[in-house]
């Protein structure tokens, strides 16, 4: 029974009648500072299909943003094998059932053989966090390494690694940062020159680390690395670096959150893309197209040494219905060939945004592969570029107020972040690019 004096729980007829500035007091009453909203103008979807979204007001908008409807807002596969498992018997892992084992089977065939053992947790965060529990009792190490600009989740530890927003973990030594490896398509990012740098970074991180009594356990990488401005390092670009934090003990893992399930189009997983073979892997966000799925797949003998002076478990992580979401998103990305979409269609999208930048001065890159797109803008004085900081936060804005959805990054808050569900057509290219011109013509 909901308290006097609230709506009756029929969502959409009862938000529908509440003006939306009764929406934005109720939301600061009941969530408080701690949550905020999108936009200058507060958005509020009602409905979902594929690459659209559709608000309050019957407006239409363009997905070119969200990852988590990764095959595709609403998929009709989706709901009906979660709606199925939540009809049925939708327990623990701790019962043994066949979804479970279905999905933690499916996911490895599409893995290195090397790694053979999947862990499902409800996040990326626990898919992190867990990493970390995995990586210190297997090495005995006890530092993290993550690069400059670094977002890997919401705990205690693992926001630790963001030594920006929470400089707590930085401070208390355990936590030393690199800087992310050059763009493959900058000048020196192929070369000799941008592994030699990478390496000095991870040479200089370890070496803080070690100072302060805490050897490396874990360095953790997003291959794209987008919170730190999407940059996708050559192949090979990375190996030195990771070959000295390897003699010194560290495992390295792979973050695939943003990047995997074939969001890059040349690869199903974000490591193989740049070329490292990680020894743990994470993901989360997509991984069930919106119901809470997290997962960590590392070596058996990694969880042997966790197991040997710990234990796991998580009540509704890999949940009957959970396996089913993950199961129903691998088979779906290989059925609808979502992953030969995103190749196409990006590379396609890119060159036509490089092609944008020629027109509009303001734009200086356009970096990423597949569908990961980052369209950095900034102002040119002399030999610098200067992020266009207030012009991306309004470039993003008329964007929406166009009706088509993309987010922002990077250090500088300068990098528009086109990332679209694994659906998004050519014709849905067209639209955005049309929307885009517009956009950076009033900016
Ligand atoms: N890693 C990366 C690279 C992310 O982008 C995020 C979420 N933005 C996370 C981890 C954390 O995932 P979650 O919010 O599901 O805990």
């Amino acid at each position: 029974m909901l308290p006097a004096g609230l709506p009756s729980l029929s969502p959409l007829r009862a938000i529908q009648e509440l003006s939306m500035n009764d929406l934005i007091a109720r939301r600061e009453r009941a969530l408080g500072p701690g949550m905020r909203l999108f936009y200058e103008q507060p958005f509020e979807p009602v409905d979902a299909r594929g690459v659209w979204i559709t608000d309050v007001d019957g407006k239409r908008y363009l997905d070119a943003y969200n990852n988590v409807p990764h095959v595709g807002h609403a998929h009709p596969r989706v709901v009906a094998a979660v709606q199925a498992r939540m009809a049925s018997v939708n327990t623990n892992t701790r019962y043994l059932d066949p979804h479970v084992l279905d999905y933690a089977e499916a996911l490895k065939a599409t893995m290195p053989a090397e790694l053979d053992t999947v862990m499902l947790t409800c996040s990326g965060t626990e898919a992190n966090d867990l990493a970390w529990r995995l990586a210190c009792a297997h090495t005995g190490g006890s530092g993290a390494i993550a690069t400059s600009y670094a977002y890997h989740g919401n705990s205690t530890m693992v926001s630790a690694l963001d030594v920006v927003s929470t400089p707590s973990g930085k401070n208390e030594g355990w936590v030393a940062t690199v800087d992310a490896p050059i763009d493959r398509s900058a000048e020196d990012g192929d070369s000799e020159a941008g592994s030699a740098t990478f390496d000095k970074g991870m040479a200089a991180a370890i070496e803080t680390l070690t100072a302060n009594k805490r050897p490396p356990a874990a360095f953790y990488f997003d291959p794209l690395f987008a919170s730190d401005g999407v940059r996708l390092p050559a192949k090979g670009a990375m190996e030195a670096g990771l070959e000295r934090l390897r003699k010194q003990g560290g495992l390295v893992v792979s973050d695939e959150v943003q990047p995997g399930f074939g969001r890059l189009g040349e690869a199903m997983w974000g490591f193989e893309a740049v070329g490292v073979m990680p020894d743990i892997v994470t993901m989360g966000k997509a991984t069930g197209n919106g119901y809470p799925l997290g997962v960590v797949v590392t070596r058996r003998e990694i969880v042997q040494s966790f197991r040997n002076k710990g234990r796991y478990f998580n009540t509704f992580g890999g949940s009957p219905a959970a396996s089913a979401a993950g199961a129903a998103v691998l088979d779906v990305l290989s059925s609808e060939g979502l992953q030969a979409n995103a190749r196409a269609v990006g590379a396609d999208l890119k060159a036509a945004l490089i092609q944008l930048g020629q027109r509009h001065r303001l734009i200086t890159d356009v970096r990423g592969t597949g569908f990961f797109l980052g369209v950095e803008l900034a102002h040119r004085r002399g030999g610098e570029k200067v992020p266009a900081t207030a012009e991306a936060r309004r470039a993003i804005n008329l964007l929406w107020e166009l009706g088509v959805l993309v987010g922002l990054t990077g250090p500088g808050l300068n990098v528009l972040k086109v990332r679209p569900p694994m659906v998004f057509g050519k014709d849905d290219a067209a639209i955005l690019l049309d929307r885009f011109d517009q956009a950076m013509g009033r900016v």
